[in-house]
């Protein structure tokens, strides 16, 4: 394919860690942006106005996107224009652009991916949920209407990137993950865990949500579920590998026994760039460089189920199929939302989660793979985590 030197991109959640990190590529390529979204951080929305003078932006809290409009009218020159509410991010999600790059938190960003894949795309994903959840329909979604998705996490970049060229397929994938921060937590310290511990990443610097999800492991839970997802691979076929370093990003494995890994320092705006110049790549020169002898070793172990359960929840969810992905993610944000507000306990966030998939075995949405009813199994499990939360307080 040709590559587009001076691309138009466009940030659904330009706020948010990937945001950002993806305003540094678009910089470093003198990339032109097209239009920002955020959920309410007009201030720091403002800034980026003033940097990258978008012709539109949008804000999801209809009062947020107000008081950004009046702010704007103080500003010499052009301004871009506000569309605000969470319709307003679905109408700049369908704009045109080379690259949209959609790193919106959680399940919220299900509607404008919808619309951009109508429009047929190229989307640079870094929302797992929505992939997680929604099962085979998006992605059969994208098939249909002949957008592309790429992935901007860092371990799905990886299998592709160790995939690409490929004519066989894998026959294994090991997911390495970090171990986050209490990978060498006994299960006692576990119960005094508290938010600022769990905010504290020992490699990544990430969002919120994605940071407590690491520290429980959830987050590699998800992520294997998305990759089984984008690449066709069941279960069985993936190994979470825990490599605290986060030098090697992940791992595919092929019937002759070879075994090729994707390697880099931890810095999420390889994957960023490596999908906004899919094709091609572009020289990172404000980067240190991987210096393995530097380094000295890598380290592997197997993870721990016992003192990391979420992982076991996400390997049953995968294989459960159907809604249980959703309403394993639904269960993990209310819950992880419920911790960062100081209404639960460290603990209690995969309890959560594992009681409400417990409950919902004996629901009549479990087999059901359509969207109408992955959407709802959704929202029951929403309710369901909320009653469960009540009872602890
Ligand atoms: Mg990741």
């Amino acid at each position: 394919m040709d590559f587009i030197e001076k691309q138009k991109i466009i940030i659904l959640g330009s706020t948010g860690s990937i945001g950002k990190q993806t305003l540094n590529v678009c910089r470093r390529l003198n990339f032109e942006i097209e239009a920002l979204t955020c959920s309410g951080n007009i201030e720091l929305l403002l800034e980026q106005i003033k940097e990258f003078k978008p012709k539109k932006v949008g804000v999801a809290d209809q009062e947020a996107a107000t008081r950004l409009s009046e702010l704007l009218e103080e500003l010499d020159g052009p301004v871009p224009e506000v569309l605000g509410g969470e319709q307003g991010i679905v109408e700049i999600a369908k704009l045109k652009c080379d690259k949209l790059v959609v790193a919106i938190i959680g399940f919220s960003a299900l509607q404008p991916l919808i619309a951009a894949i109508k429009e047929k795309r190229t989307i640079a994903l870094a929302n797992k949920e929505t992939i997680v959840s929604t099962g085979k329909y998006v992605l059969n979604l994208a098939k249909q209407y002949g957008a592309k998705i790429y992935p901007i996490d860092s371990e799905p970049s990886a299998i592709w990137q160790c995939l690409a060229g490929q004519t066989d397929r894998p026959s294994k994938v090991w997911l390495t993950a970090s171990g986050g921060p209490f990978l060498n937590y006994t299960r006692d310290q576990f119960a005094t865990i508290t938010i600022a511990d769990a905010l504290a990443h020992p490699v990544w610097s990430m969002g919120n949500k994605i940071t407590i999800d690491s520290s429980t492991m959830l987050n590699k839970g998800l992520e294997l579920i998305e990759i089984c997802r984008l690449f066709d691979l069941s279960g069985d076929q993936v190994e979470v590998l825990v490599h605290p370093q986060s030098i090697i990003h992940s791992m595919v494995g092929f019937v002759d026994g070879s075994v090729i890994a994707q390697m880099g320092l931890p810095d999420m705006e390889l994957p960023i760039q490596y999908a906004l110049t899919y094709g091609t790549r572009r020289a990172m020169p404000d980067k240190p460089k991987l210096n393995l002898a530097e380094l000295g070793k890598l380290t592997f172990q197997a993870p721990d189920f016992e003192k990391f359960p979420g992982l076991r929840l996400a390997y049953e969810a995968q294989a459960e199929d159907g809604a249980m992905p959703a309403v394993l993610n639904a269960a993990n944000e209310i819950a992880v939302d419920a911790f960062v507000n100081n209404q639960i306990s460290y603990l209690n966030i995969v309890e959560i989660v594992e009681n409400t998939m417990k409950q919902f075995r004996s629901h009549d949405l479990l087999k059901k793979e359509d969207i109408t009813n992955i959407l709802k199994a959704d929202q029951w499990a929403r309710v369901y985590a909320e009653k469960l939360i009540e009872q602890v307080v």
